[in-house]
């Protein structure tokens, strides 16, 4: 056989390319390449990804090969590509083979991407016969992941089977020099699916369904769109009627929505954009980027008490035709009721949404899997995902560290995701949301079928949380039992601070700060203030905040006001604080139960601390949506303010526990000298800071462990994080947080996997 070192001037190579390599045009650019270099042979794709052969001069395959991954097409991610010589055989010409979909399958559906800059001409050019379609793309752009049924991609497996190609479009796909070759969504007016715009009560409206559906926007209506994920309502976000219209139907009180504009010089009129943000909204993920507000340009409902808002630019065609037929901002929501998951389908819309929306914008292009829209916040430089799910969701993401057996990790209760491992790779599910309900439940096990098929992974393993009630540890321990898997139990905050140290390929030791709202400690009680001195393995609890009753379990998570009464239950004077006051004779009754511990668990949370300065302030005393205290109180503080309350640290039975309690009185006590509530705020979030860095600087002194991981939905906070980080870094730690995997509950999935990974390695 011949080899790189043989002088034979003639070459035949055989090419494996692994990754992201269907659907993104790769085969085409092969054999664009192919010809540039004038060699013969074939490419095709099968189960593993791309194969291909060429044969030409011993020069000309070099260069191939050295041009096939630093040009590879825009959406492609090659992972691994391998070349084994084989005998040439004189073949001429080049050629694209069928796709073979038999073997096991390796290769990788690519995310949904946005609409490319030459669709995006042609959408708005009179002259071309795509001119205003919705559903213009190519092989650079266009739904991927959610019309996907199956692998290969190929467009019989994919929500566009049931559209046969026109004439016009079949030679465009069969033309190896087109752009759209190969493009398994491609369409036009003649073959693809068509728009509608139909009223609340099921009558198809007449007309340009999309100027129609921009008309009834701009006179305030709310207008169900279905986009690439699933359902959106959308409003005028300039006018502050039809917002609160949107609100009052959708039960949504407080939450804020995002708003998509139709260009960068639209987003600069609402929000400040620096060029970190400026890469993340025109980014192909598309996501929606939090950014400060300006002052003016969109109504107050829209996010209120925020200084925040999230906008995203057009992702779709249909979305950029809406955006210029409007010509306003449009806040695009979920199209869904309060909790539930965001509609997806035809019927389940037209159901659910009937009550909410004036007119439904809709198509016949099945959505095969939901979808939401990612969200991102810029953040030193670069962007960190809050929500991980469109136009990300399912690239796998790599980690360092090898999967002995095949994974399945089922998250967290709330903001869940699903996670399946192998290799080198976690594939974490899209944003599935609060399975504490029948119908995210399906969607649960619907993503964890599906991405098992799309990745051939089938678990050996099953992780989930130690919580027993939880309906993902549930769905864990009965799949584990009925099909002979490993299930391993993963503590909640211990899962934090793996995904962290997944997100940053450190295998630790490290010290682990997890603050959140709630998680199952291994002793019983509610953790949320944590310090763990961790690796992938293991973990020691070697902090926390001070435990303190959570008065009536979970009506104190609803009920902020609930834990300042805890904090305070055993300090004579408190009934005469304004928010006592505010609650009459409910305060004492719940200080009653803090002191009798009747219900009232005891909880080392950090997101209940900020409840109680957030009530204690008046900022407020009963939440509408998870964290909406702790976020409202970030928002009020002031920046600038240089101030710090102390809590000290002590030991308790061999562990360090931050008197939290002592930060709580320092508020009431500037609180009650008439200190504004900025100040206060602000002093707080700084002192909390502060706990940390002392906390871990005890930790290291015992341990000699100098970097610490940051994780836990509570540093969704930017004024907590820049704090935190600032502090560390300030007293020499090495600091980990975040980019890649949510901090908040949508990272636990990814945790949980790798620390069942780890505990496979260290049981071999
Ligand atoms: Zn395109
Ligand atoms: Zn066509």
């Amino acid at each position: 056989m011949p080899s790189e070192d043989t002088a034979d001037p003639w070459r035949r190579v055989e090419v494996r390319v692994e990754g992201i390599v269907q659907g993104v045009g790769f085969r085409p650019f092969v054999h664009g390449l192919a010809e540039r270099f004038a060699l013969s042979g074939q490419v095709g794709n099968d189960s593993a990804g791309v194969l291909a052969e060429v044969e030409g001069p011993r020069e000309s395959v070099a260069s191939f090969l050295r041009a096939l991954p630093a040009e590879a097409p825009a959406l492609a991610d090659v992972q691994h590509c391998s070349v084994t010589d084989r005998p040439p055989r004189g073949t001429s010409g080049f050629r694209i083979a069928h796709s073979d979909s038999s073997g096991p399958r390796r290769t990788l559906v690519s995310a949904d991407a946005a609409t490319c800059a030459a669709c995006l001409a042609e959408l708005f050019d009179p002259h071309d016969r795509r001119y205003r379609y919705p559903f213009v793309n190519c092989t650079g752009c266009g739904p991927r992941y959610t019309i996907v049924r199956d692998v290969p991609y190929d467009r019989g497996n994919t929500t566009m089977a049931g559209f046969d190609l026109c004439e016009p479009c079949a030679r465009e796909y069969h033309d190896p020099a087109d752009r759209r070759y190969h493009a398994q969504p491609v369409c036009c007016p003649d073959c693809g699916p068509t728009l509608r715009l139909v009223d609340s009560g099921g009558a198809v409206r007449g007309g340009d369904p999309l100027a129609g559906a921009a008309e009834l926007l701009r006179a305030g209506a709310v207008v169900a769109v279905k986009g690439l994920g699933g359902y959106h309502l959308a409003v005028d976000a300039t006018s502050a009627p039809a917002t609160a219209r949107l609100r009052a139907r959708k039960h949504r009180e407080d939450k804020p929505f995002a708003v998509m504009v139709a260009s960068l010089a639209d987003a600069r009129r609402l929000c400040a954009v620096d060029d970190p943000a400026e890469r993340l909204l025109t980014s192909r993920r598309r996501p929606i980027v939090l950014l400060d507000r300006r002052r003016a340009g969109v109504a107050d409902a829209v996010a209120p008490g925020n200084r925040e808002l999230g906008l995203m630019l057009p992702y779709t065609p249909l979305h950029h035709l809406l955006l210029a037929d409007t010509g306003l901002p449009l806040v695009l929501t979920s199209g869904n009721v309060s909790d539930e998951p965001i509609a997806f389908t035809d019927g389940d819309a037209r159901g659910r949404l009937a009550g909410i929306a004036d007119a439904f914008l809709l198509h016949d292009r099945p959505i095969h899997v939901r979808a939401d829209d990612s969200v991102v916040r810029p953040w030193r430089g670069d962007g960190v995902v809050l929500r991980r799910s469109r136009g990300y969701a399912p690239e796998p993401l790599p980690v360092a560290w090898e999967f002995p057996r095949p994974v399945l990790a089922c998250g967290a209760e709330q903001k869940n995701t699903v996670c399946l491992a192998s290799g080198r790779r976690v594939v974490v599910s899209h944003h599935i949301g609060d399975v504490g309900n029948a119908e995210t439940l399906t969607a649960f096990t619907q993503a964890v079928e599906h991405l098992s098929r799309l990745f051939d992974i089938t678990p050996a393993v099953v992780a989930h949380d130690l919580h027993p009630d939880y309906a993902a540890t549930r769905y864990a321990v009965e799949l584990a039992d009925s099909a002979g898997l490993d299930a391993i139990g993963v503590q909640h905050h211990h899962a934090h601070i793996a995904s962290c140290l997944a997100d940053n390929g450190v295998a630790g030791p490290v010290i682990g700060v997890a603050f959140d709202g709630t998680g199952y400690g291994t002793d019983g009680t509610v953790w949320g203030g944590e310090f763990l001195l961790a690796t992938l393995a293991d973990f020691e609890r070697a902090g926390h905040l001070a435990p303190v009753p959570l008065p009536g379990g979970a009506a104190a998570v609803r009920q902020p006001w609930r834990m300042a009464a805890s904090y305070l239950h055993r300090d004579p004077g408190s009934e005469r604080l304004a928010v006592a006051r505010r609650q009459g004779g409910r305060w004492d009754q719940v200080v009653s139960l803090a002191r009798s511990g009747v219900n009232s668990p005891l909880t080392s949370s950090a997101g209940r601390l900020f409840d109680a300065v957030a009530a204690i302030l008046g900022v407020r005393d009963t939440v509408t949506y998870e964290g909406q205290a702790a976020i409202e109180l970030e928002q009020r503080a002031d920046p600038h303010e240089g101030g710090a309350y102390p809590a000290p640290v002590a030991e308790r039975e061999g562990r360090l526990v931050v008197d939290s309690g002592a930060l709580v009185r320092a508020v009431v006590d500037d609180h009650c000298r008439g200190t504004d509530a900025a100040v206060v705020a602000a002093r707080f979030h700084r002192g909390l800071a502060k706990a940390v860095r002392r906390t871990c600087d005890l930790i290291a002194e015992r341990t000699g462990v100098r970097t610490v991981a940051v994780s836990g939905g509570v540093f969704a906070n930017r004024l907590l994080l820049d704090r935190t980080v600032d502090e560390l870094a300030d007293a020499g730690f090495t600091v980990l947080t975040h980019r890649r995997l949510p901090c908040n509950d949508g990272g636990i999935s990814a945790g949980q996997a790798v620390v069942a990974a780890a505990r496979d390695r260290s049981a071999s």
